[in-house]
């Protein structure tokens, strides 16, 4: 039934087709989009200050961020040579203050017109005029009546993204608000309830008509906080209904079942290991059995920072799904580290008989229609290699376990996947990305977790340093002289995308003038994406051979790799980077019994910072925050070995927004929630979901229709593999 929500925004009064085109772009199509856009911020009056007190507070010694309102008063355009400087200058009803822009001037002039009305936020100070003065600060336009009305009521004003198209046609801040102000007025009254009563009233939710109400313009703080709640728990109450439905959906299926596994090889195998077993490893371990042996198919995530000895423990559980008489594959994100894997395993099975095969892109056909032939007969026991393992035409006689190396590379989608194919064996998903709690429950809501915390014994501090580009001809002089002491060296330039030709000739270009002048005495060699993989897979059993000294190297050798005479690593444009993966990439080394090290190289000007090195992320405002991440991230991997910690900093740096995304594991993104504070919300909704799930699989309960036909019309492309018709 085509509702008036469902009405193109086109032809709304102050839109038309140009501005809905614009819309469009962001993905506002109907009235209904329109009702659900919601604010980005809100100015109350609580956060707001007049210029008297500010100054006042400064002279007191306050130095942190601050909101005030005024009215432009007067405009300065001052010129010294080449350059410009724009003062504006406010007034409020207590007295004047100033904002001064030294870059796009021209631009801001026109953004102030005499008379106009802005809140103006940042971190004032005192000038050597006595004059309170805020140096490029956020600002939002405010229309005259709505700062009368804000100040005299206290209102709480909304503010929207706004597309720069749009705001080039003069559509701005005070143009939305008054077209959402109308579209809340005419339409929210026609918004149909998408949640049960009988949840509603338990969990003491406000009306959606209320939430999309007061999520515009909310009325006052406590009922915005309780339109967020909503929101909150509806999108989190759904999520957790699909995550049920699929769990449900997979312990549903039966394998066939292994009752008791042949163990004696692997205990062999374990004694003849050079190392003995940390405790976590053995625990994960006998979960991983538990569960081979159990009649449901194994879900689990075996998760452990970077070196902490996954991969032995994968090769165990194969080891004895093999000797039970069952195949097993390993899916590993990159060929580089496919291969790895398949040369460590071999050496370390070599005695015992089983055929190990490798299957990567770019193989002969003929060689590969073998291994294909061997796996469908059952000849093959162990096949490692890339995703491109699962889809296609690969046949295995019975597979009895699938471990997938570096989860966070592949998403969880792969299991839906195997799912549909029919075939339903035991799942490992491998991962260093230490996963917060609230996620685990969230988005692995289905999934057994084992963790692995404790690092082997030999293990010693990774050292890390940050330095300016202009400290690389002594870095080059460490290098050499580690090379003395037996150390070997990797050498990472910034990701080479496939767009990114310049890039990779950059790597190349460094090659060789690392080559010819600064370690001219060294034997270096050179590995990168565009390489084959069996180009690479030389180029990485040399320097594991010790035929080069130092590897220049893109982010191929990003996840996985493990070569233990390498304990240097020098991180190039190391801004570049995310977090975890320099996290990742400091793993390559420290993998021994050997002193790592990690150095940063990034601009001078940034490792040179006048920013206090330690500082407290707890302690920064979210607008230092943005402004100094880069900083921060360096920092932070100068500061911390921890991969856990250095993952809650990331949370932090990069918003609950952007935390995770949890497209790749079939499931819907988060749009409200943030997963590391919402926790109770989290579990309401999780046990909420669930219950429902186990008492009506397929939701045919009268009192869940609503349920039903919230999932079918907004979560279609979700319930893909689900019983729910
Ligand atoms: P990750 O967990 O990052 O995949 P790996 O499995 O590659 O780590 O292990 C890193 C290194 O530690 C390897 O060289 C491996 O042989 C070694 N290792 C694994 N377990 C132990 C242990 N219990 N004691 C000492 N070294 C170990
Ligand atoms: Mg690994």
């Amino acid at each position: 039934m085509a509702s008036e929500l469902d009405k193109s925004v086109q032809y709304l009064k102050s839109i038309g087709q140009k501005r809905a085109e614009s819309f469009s772009k962001i993905g506002i199509n109907t009235v209904k989009d329109l009702l659900f856009y919601f604010p980005s911020k809100y100015l109350d009056r609580s956060t707001i200050l007049n210029s008297v007190k500010v100054y006042d507070y400064i002279l007191d010694g306050y130095a942190g961020e601050v909101t005030i309102i005024g009215e432009v008063y007067d405009k300065e355009v001052k010129r010294f040579g080449k350059k410009t400087i724009l003062t504006i200058i406010f007034k409020d009803n207590t007295g004047f203050f100033e904002a001064t822009w030294f870059q796009a001037v021209s631009y801001f002039k026109d953004m102030f017109k005499e008379g106009d009305s802005f809140a103006i936020s940042g971190k004032p100070q005192i000038n050597k005029y006595h004059k309170l003065q805020f140096i490029h600060p956020d600002f939002d336009r405010l229309g005259k009546s709505e700062s009368d009305d804000f100040l005299h009521t206290g209102k709480i004003i909304p503010f929207y993204r706004i597309p720069g198209e749009l705001r080039k046609t003069s559509f701005g801040d005070f143009s939305i608000r008054k077209l959402i102000y109308s579209v809340v007025e005419n339409y929210a009254d026609l918004i149909t309830e998408s949640l049960p009563d009988f949840i509603i009233n338990e969990q003491k939710l406000i009306s959606l008509k209320e939430t999309v109400k007061n999520s515009h313009f909310p009325e006052s703080n406590e009922i915005l906080e309780e339109a967020k709640r909503r929101l909150k728990f509806e999108e989190l109450f759904y999520f957790e209904c699909l995550v049920a439905i699929r769990k449900k959906l997979h312990d549903s299926i039966e394998k066939e079942s292994v009752t008791k596994l042949d163990t004696d090889y692997a205990n062999d195998f374990v004694k003849k290991l050079p190392y003995k077993l940390t405790k976590d490893q053995k625990k994960s371990l006998n979960e991983i059995k538990k569960d081979l042996e159990s009649p449901k198919p194994m879900n689990r995530l075996l998760q452990g920072d970077v070196g902490s000895g996954k991969t032995i423990v994968s090769l165990i559980s194969i080891l004895m799904m093999c000797k039970s008489g069952y195949q097993c594959a390993l899916m590993a994100p990159t060929e580089i580290l496919a291969d790895q894997h398949f040369r460590v395993i071999s050496r370390l099975l070599d005695a015992l008989g089983l055929q190990i095969e490798l299957l990567l892109g770019g193989q002969l056909s003929k060689k590969r229609k073998a291994i294909l032939e061997s796996i469908r007969t059952g000849e093959t026991n162990i096949v490692i290699g890339t995703h491109a393992l699962i889809e296609g035409n690969v046949e295995f006689r019975n597979l009895g376990l699938i471990v997938i190396d570096e989860q966070h590379r592949f998403g969880v989608l792969q299991r839906g996947t195997l799912i549909k194919k029919g075939t339903i064996p035991n799942v490992l998903i491998m991962t260093a990305t230490p996963i917060p709690r609230t996620l685990t429950m969230t988005i692995y809501g289905d999934l057994d977790v084992s963790i692995i915390k404790e690092m082997p014994q030999n293990r010693k501090p990774i050292k890390t340093a940050l330095r300016g580009e202009s400290k690389l001809p002594e870095i080059y002089k460490f290098v050499i002289k580690m090379k003395e002491e037996g150390y070997q060296s990797f050498i990472v330039y910034p990701l080479v995308e496939e767009s990114e030709k310049l890039t990779l000739k950059a790597a190349e270009t460094y090659y060789i003038s690392l080559k010819e002048e600064y370690l001219s005495g060294l034997s270096i060699g050179l590995v990168h994406g565009r390489m084959n993989w069996k180009e690479k897979e030389s180029v990485m059993l040399d320097f594991l051979n010790k035929k080069y000294d130092v590897l220049v190297s893109t982010t191929v050798i990003e996840v996985g790799i493990d070569i233990p005479d390498a304990n240097i690593i020098i991180i190039n444009d190391a801004h570049r980077f995310g977090l975890s993966q320099l996290h990742q990439l400091r793993g390559r080394v420290g993998r021994s019994g050997m002193q790592g090290y990690c150095i940063l190289v990034t601009e001078d000007s940034l490792a040179n910072s006048g920013f206090a090195s330690n500082f407290d992320l707890n302690y920064l405002s979210e607008r230092e925050i943005e402004k100094y991440k880069t900083f921060i991230r360096l920092h932070s991997m100068v500061q911390h070995t921890s991969g856990f910690k250095l993952s809650e900093i990331d949370l932090k740096l990069r918003g609950p927004g952007d935390i995770f995304s949890t497209q790749q594991s079939g499931l819907p993104n988060l749009q409200y929630t943030d997963v590391t504070t919402d926790i109770e919300l989290i579990e309401a909704a999780k046990s909420h979901a669930f219950k429902i799930i186990s008492e009506d699989p397929s939701l045919r309960r009268k009192e869940n229709s609503l349920i039903k036909n919230t999932l079918k019309k907004n979560y279609a492309q979700h319930l893909v593999i689900s019983s729910i018709a």
